[in-house]
């Protein structure tokens, strides 16, 4: 019987999963595997990590939750710790595998890991097939060549909103019989199905103690994804009232929070859209059901625009090449005032603390201490995205690096450099100071 290893990566869900669909519709034994990358839990010139604590920990929550979810369905997970490129070229030669399939990734680090793993599995005949899963919109129906793609959301939305069919969700594999005949010669082969701890990942600490101001006790998980899913449309109805709420501060209600389980691929952005559409079905359609359609075309559009411009989108001048960028400063006291939540500004210090207590940050917030590390403190950009990147729990290259090109004003909107009034900001948002209370007292 031939061998097809499903390699995971940020798609950590049995339901619409391309890849993992197409290998059990071959007949061959399917081998799902995932790869602990070591680089990503490296620490950085900047004093922390590339993925902090609050992302490990969600990220081995993910990656347990896919070994049982196999497991309920006769197979396991194989896991493994490194490079991906030489522990999956390694394992794929050893069990003899025809293929290795997984997801298609857009940036740089991800990509070179492709490019590498490929070759590798070339060199022995064995083919690589990357899907394209991790939006809405499938890169092959957009109504444009990439390279075409517009510079203004709004163009790229009005381009396609009505236009694109997205595609609907692949459907969960059943038991199947390749799975168990993997079940029966993974022990033989002693493949490893051990999860690393926080410890092996490189982290001397324990896990924080959870914050009772937290928003939501984010738990890593196809299972959880899901069930954020059904609290938060049927169970509790908010999405019918989420545009009013959106821009709001505190608890876990005001927006959908699905961002992280989104990062990881646990909850697929095509499963969200069938679900607003049965919610607008059962319940009701209103500008609120439309809208978080609309938030996920902004989640697609920043994966289309790093495809589009490469490496730029870590650059100083940014997509626009803008030299405006190069005259800020790399002030490392600045910088970690602004990180311990201790500027003296209310606003940004309450949502600076929430970020490093609890590893996430509202939209409002993230918006508000990223324009005001710019354009006020005038420190380097990339230093903020680096460390939201280590700090967010629900950090997405594309949509972390994109976000601060526009705050930065080195985006690729022609148009866009906005300035956030913070004293306006905190007016408008947290009215009575409750925000500011809750976290800086
Ligand atoms: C400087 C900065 C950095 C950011 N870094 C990230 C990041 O690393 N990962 C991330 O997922 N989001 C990032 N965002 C976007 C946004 O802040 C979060 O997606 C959102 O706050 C997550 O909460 P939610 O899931 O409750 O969002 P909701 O308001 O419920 O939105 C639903 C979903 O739409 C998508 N979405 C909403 N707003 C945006 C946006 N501006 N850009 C892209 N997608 C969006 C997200 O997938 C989100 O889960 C960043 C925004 C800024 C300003």
């Amino acid at each position: 019987m031939e061998k097809i290893i499903v390699w995971f990566t940020n798609d950590l869900r049995l339901h619409d999963h391309e890849a993992l669909w197409r290998a059990t519709q071959k007949n061959a034994m399917v081998i799902p595997v995932y790869c602990f990358d070591e680089r990503h839990f490296a620490p950085i010139k900047l004093g922390f990590r590339k993925t902090g604590i609050f992302r490990a920990k969600f990220l081995l929550e993910a990656v347990a939750n896919l070994q049982k979810n196999l497991q309920k369905i006769g197979s396991n997970l194989v896991i493994l710790k490194g490079k991906p490129e030489v522990q999956i070229a390694a394992l794929a030669q050893q069990i003899g595998v025809k293929a290795v399939f997984g997801s298609k990734e857009v940036c740089a680090e991800e990509t070179a890991v492709e490019q590498e793993l490929e070759i590798k599995l070339r060199t022995v005949g064995i083919e690589l097939n990357l899907f394209w899963q991790a939006t809405l919109l499938h890169l092959e129906d957009l109504p444009f060549p990439l390279q075409k793609l517009p510079d203004v959301f709004t163009d790229f939305r009005k381009n396609c909103e009505k236009i694109v069919k997205i595609r609907p969700t692949f459907k969960n594999p059943n038991k199947l019989l390749d799975f168990q005949a993997f079940s029966q010669l993974y022990p033989a082969l002693n493949l490893p199905t051990t999860l690393p701890t926080l410890q092996e990942l490189g982290f001397a600490t324990t896990l924080p103690m959870q914050d009772s101001r937290a928003v939501l006790d984010f738990e890593g998980g196809e299972t959880t994804g899901l069930q954020r899913l059904q609290h938060y449309f049927w169970d509790t109805d908010q999405l019918k009232v989420y545009k009013e709420t959106r821009n709001g501060l505190i608890g876990a209600d005001y927006s959908s929070k699905f961002s992280a389980w989104l990062a990881l691929g646990c909850l697929s952005p095509r499963k969200i859209y069938e679900e607003i559409a049965d919610y607008e079905q059962k319940r009701v359609q209103n500008d609120s059901t439309y809208w978080l359609f609309f938030e996920l075309l902004w989640r697609d559009y920043f994966r289309l625009v790093a495809k589009k411009y490469g490496n730029k989108l870590f650059a100083l001048s940014g997509l626009k090449g803008s030299r405006q960028a190069l005259q800020n400063r790399t002030d490392q006291a600045v910088f970690e005032q602004w990180i311990q939540g201790k500027t003296g500004l209310p606003f940004i210090d309450a949502n600076m603390k929430e970020l490093q207590a609890t590893g996430f940050l509202s939209n409002r917030g993230r918006q508000n201490v990223a324009s005001y590390l710019v354009k006020d403190l005038h420190i380097h950009w990339q230093w903020g995205a680096s460390y939201f990147e280590s700090q967010l729990i629900d950090y997405d290259v594309c949509s972390n690096w994109g976000n601060w090109n526009y705050i930065a004003g080195v985006g690729n909107d022609p148009r866009e450099n906005r300035y956030f009034n913070i004293a306006t900001q905190a007016k408008k948002y947290d009215e009575k100071g409750e925000y500011v209370r809750l976290w800086v007292g």
